[in-house]
């Protein structure tokens, strides 16, 4: 066992633990309990693993929205230009469907967010105070 070669575990990317929604702290232990493709996805108070407090305070997610809009956005603006590439419709319309087919995903981009907005306040402000 001694000249068996040590196990190099790599460590994941921020993005990389920003897509498999990762705690960013030890990017090993999961930020939900459930996938954000369900309705209403549960969210683990702290990571299972190196025990970091994802809500901080009261009010912590409202930052997320900053996020949240940004994502619909941009979402709403690729279906609006989808639907003008296609039908050619006028302004109003495009952007009217844009907004309708972005409905479905409103859920999953509003806790993806929520993942944005836990790296950015960590990356800014990490949490050292907790083991
Ligand atoms: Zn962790």
């Amino acid at each position: 066992m001694e000249n068996a070669p040590a196990e190099i575990v790599r460590r994941p990317s921020a993005w990389e633990g920003i897509y498999h929604l990762l705690c960013p702290r030890c990017r090993t232990g999961r930020i939900f309990r459930t996938s954000i493709f369900r309705i209403f996805p549960k969210m683990n108070e702290r990571c299972p693993v190196c025990d970091l407090k994802f809500e901080r305070e009261q009010g912590y997610f409202l930052g997320a929205m900053y996020f949240s809009y940004m994502l619909a956005t941009v979402v709403i603006s690729v279906f609006a230009v989808l639907v003008w590439t296609l039908l050619r419709w006028d302004l109003p319309e495009c952007v009217g469907t844009g907004f309708l087919l972005f409905i479905p995903s409103a859920s999953v981009l509003t806790f993806f967010s929520r993942v944005l907005w836990i790296y950015m306040d960590q990356s800014i402000d990490p949490d050292i105070t907790q083991p």
